[in-house]
């Protein structure tokens, strides 16, 4: 299973939060969050949004969207504002404590972003937020520029792009610096048949492992599929492979 990061735009439907001349925080959220998955998808990431659209979640379900897809890491979108506008600009990453990884993602994305234009406002301990406090996967929340000022939204609006080039590529550069990347975390496996009648897969399956063959029946899309091993190695796939096929089974290797 390729390292799942699940990208949280903030707000969404009966919730903009926060507004500046007809410019809606939930609209500038969603945008980057869309431009970041697309670079990370392309990085070869699994990646899941607890929204593609204009709706509203609680902070508390998207939470559990990210808890239940069984997430890697958590990142979320957001734009500051200020009481009064254009007082304050600059780039702000939010962490439940300074700890492990996300404290070295939240220190990269305010580099790189800072490289882009935008103030550094550091990073903030936020230990009640409910996106960082109930997911169980190392979570940032990222405040990109000040939605009320007008110097960070030419910034945002001029460096789009680059901004979320500068996210993908801090995601990306954090998880290497770990160990972590998206195709070491790629498991192969052989799909030796797909039945819709389920106790013909369950034949082939005790057939294959009467011969030390390790099968498993999943049903997946409508349809009960028989699969063996699990294989860190593409070269160990197609050598199992090899074997199955000279038996005669029909396979193919999915990743
Ligand atoms: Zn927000």
């Amino acid at each position: 299973m390729a390292y799942k990061i699940i990208l949280d735009p903030g707000h969404g439907g009966s919730d903009p939060g926060a507004n500046f001349n007809g410019r809606q925080e939930k609209d500038d959220a969603l945008a980057l969050a869309m431009a970041v998955g697309k670079l990370l998808t392309n990085a070869g990431f699994d990646v899941e949004y607890t929204r593609t659209a204009d709706v509203y979640n609680t902070p508390f379900e998207k939470a559990m969207i990210a808890n239940n897809a069984g997430g890697d890491l958590f990142v979320s979108f957001h734009r500051n504002s200020s009481a009064v506008p254009n007082t304050y600009t600059g780039v702000q990453t939010l962490v439940y404590n300074r700890e492990g990884l996300k404290e070295k993602l939240a220190e990269n994305i305010n580099k790189n972003l800072t490289a882009i234009g935008f103030e550094d406002k550091g990073i903030v301990e936020r230990p009640n937020l409910v996106v960082l406090k109930r997911t169980k996967m190392p979570a940032v929340l990222i405040e990109a520029g000040f939605i009320n000022s007008d110097k960070d939204n030419e910034l945002f609006d001029n460096n789009f792009n680059e901004i979320a080039q500068g996210i993908a590529d801090a995601i990306i550069d954090t998880l290497d610096d770990s160990g972590i990347s998206a195709t070491d975390a790629q498991v192969y496996t052989i799909q030796v048949g797909a039945f819709r009648n389920g106790q013909l897969a369950n034949n082939m399956a005790a057939q294959l492992k009467a011969m030390q063959f390790p099968a498993m029946v999943v049903f997946e899309d409508g349809l009960y599929k028989v699969r063996v091993g699990e294989f860190k190695s593409l070269d160990n796939a197609v050598e199992m492979e090899q074997r199955l096929r000279a038996m005669g089974y029909n396979t193919f290797i999915r990743s």
